[in-house]
């Protein structure tokens, strides 16, 4: 690509960054490396009444979360600044005024009551479309409708009104989406959207599209929810004499429900129990006021680069069977090209396996790291430091899907079983496997070497060949003595790392209890 690519994640902090916001701003972060372009984050904020506290600062930390750096941000600057809409009030409004100027746009007065009055007309006709358009905008208060007088004595006795867009009455409006291929939509089927609003502020509409002009955006890449909008936008991009810098569009898939039946939201994460936003979010139900925390997928003990991973193919793929994509891997295979048109279901598995792959090639030392962050931000009580929870976590890592499973499924490595596994007690709790447990107890508390995994499978194993038991019984015991459960990871390894005199306890404790 010559051109200079620049592409914006323009959130609105209406809420905690729902999954799918994720996914469009790995896809945009993608598509600026792999272009060496510039991604930026604007933060879409002119919508007071919808704004969330805590929002903004959420979307910060979940990109950083992911790694998902921007060049240009609120945080950052940049040569745009500011790149919060809040900040920018100033910017807008001339150009609603200049399209005024040009008979693109028009002063409207309507009060509430008029407008009310507005649909109910329309609902009354059963008109399938409730709006101010071409038809209506004849019936109502503004300066297509007033004489120059008016307009002018009423704008300054400060009387209220807001602009609208003119819509042209042309056929239609068509562009070739990168995604969507050719799109079109008769302008009779958009209204006369409000551009700026009562208080001077721009709605989202002129906001999106000043902005996206004035910071040089060459690709607008986002949800397909906003393709109903871009037809507006392009029209606007042609009124304000802006077509040629016009940038191209990529709409992407929706996210589907794991049912594959509906848009996924926020309610599907309640009601299955499952992530759909990055990190935890106090969230307030819009109905009942009530709030709830919602585990994020951090907090689920997913991998950020699993995730990434696991969303880079929620829309695309490589046309391989490759599946593991490190991130500089994807920033090479990405093709925006090659995202599908169709939505893409929310395979919450599928998440789960690419965790699962990641944990299972994640170096112990990195996951040792992980798992001590784990155990503070959980306030999980150990007095393990970081050689033995690395130790440990190597030897979990090839059975686990969730970080937190080390302390849940190994929960027996920080403390003794307080219970045996039924089924294995019945199995493999016998005189063979008892007498095996209290002969090896003698060896284990006679031994003086190193209490390190070689050392100990040559001792116990030793014994075994020694006294010629089954290994099939004499393991068995020995691990239910020591985990209270049928399986796990490697035995000596487990021993090495509970130490010497736990080990001594927990298989007196067996003998005494069972
Ligand atoms: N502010 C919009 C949102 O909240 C951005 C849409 C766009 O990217 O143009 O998703």
């Amino acid at each position: 690509m010559s051109q200079n690519v620049r592409v914006r994640f323009a959130p609105s902090p209406t809420g905690a960054l729902h999954i799918g916001g994720v996914r469009t701003a790995l896809y945009n972060y993608l598509f600026a490396r792999q272009n060496k372009g510039t991604f930026i984050l604007r933060i879409e904020d002119t919508d007071q009444n919808r704004y969330v506290e805590g929002a903004e600062k959420y979307i910060f930390e979940s990109l950083a979360w992911f790694g998902l750096d921007t060049a240009e941000s609120p945080l950052k600057g940049g040569p745009h600044a500011p790149y919060r809409q809040s900040e920018r009030q100033g910017v807008y409004q001339k150009y609603a005024h200049q399209l005024v100027d040009e008979g693109k746009a028009y002063y409207a007065f309507d009060t509430k009551e008029e407008i009310d009055a507005l649909k109910a007309r329309l609902e009354a006709a059963k008109a399938n479309q409730i709006s101010y358009n071409a038809v209506t905008r004849m019936q109502m208060t503004n300066s297509l409708t007033l004489s120059k007088e008016e307009v002018k004595t009423r704008i300054e006795r400060g009387d209220a009104y807001v602009i609208r867009v003119k819509i042209p009455s042309k056929d239609e409006i068509r562009f070739q989406d990168m995604i969507m291929g050719w799109v079109k939509a008769h302008a009779s089927t958009l209204d006369d959207k409000v551009l700026l609003k009562e208080d001077g502020l721009p709605t989202y509409h002129l906001a999106n599209v000043v902005d996206d002009y004035l910071m040089k955006i060459t690709h607008v890449i986002r949800g397909k929810e906003w393709l109903p909008s871009a037809y507006l936008h392009v029209l606007l991009y042609e009124l304000l004499g802006w077509k040629d810098a016009m940038p191209q569009f990529a709409h992407l898939p929706l996210l589907l429900k794991p049912s594959g039946k509906g848009k996924l939201s926020k309610r599907d994460g309640i009601a299955l129990g499952i992530p759909i936003f990055p990190l935890s979010w106090e969230d307030t139900d819009d109905k009942t006021q009530t709030v709830q925390t919602m585990q994020g997928f951090r907090e689920d003990g997913f991998l950020p680069e699993a995730v990434l991973n696991f969303l880079a193919f929620l829309g695309w793929n490589p046309g391989t069977e490759q599946e593991i994509f490190s991130i500089e891997e994807l920033v090479e295979a990405f093709d925006l090209s090659r995202v599908v048109k169709s939505d893409a279901v929310f395979d919450f598995e599928k998440a789960k396996w690419f965790n699962q792959q990641y944990l299972k090639s994640t170096d112990d030392q990195k996951l040792g790291n992980l798992l001590q962050a784990e155990i503070k931000r959980q306030g999980f009580v150990t007095d393990f430091e970081l050689p033995k929870l690395t130790q440990i976590a190597a030897l979990m890592k090839e059975r686990i899907t969730f970080l937190n499973d080390i302390l849940k499924d190994g929960l027996y490595f920080f403390e003794a079983p307080q219970v045996y596994d039924d089924k294995t007690l019945k199995k493999r709790w016998d005189e063979e496997g008892r007498s095996f447990v209290e002969n090896i107890l003698t060896e284990l508390s006679d031994y003086s070497g190193e209490w390190q995994a070689e050392a100990l499978h040559e001792l116990i194993h030793g014994y075994i060949d020694k006294n010629e038991l089954k290994m099939g019984k004499a393991m068995p015991a020995l691990r239910l003595a020591l985990t209270g459960l049928g399986g796990g990871p490697d035995l000596m390894g487990i021993i090495e790392v509970i130490g010497k005199a736990e080990t001594l306890q927990r298989l007196k404790r067996i003998l005494t209890v069972v």
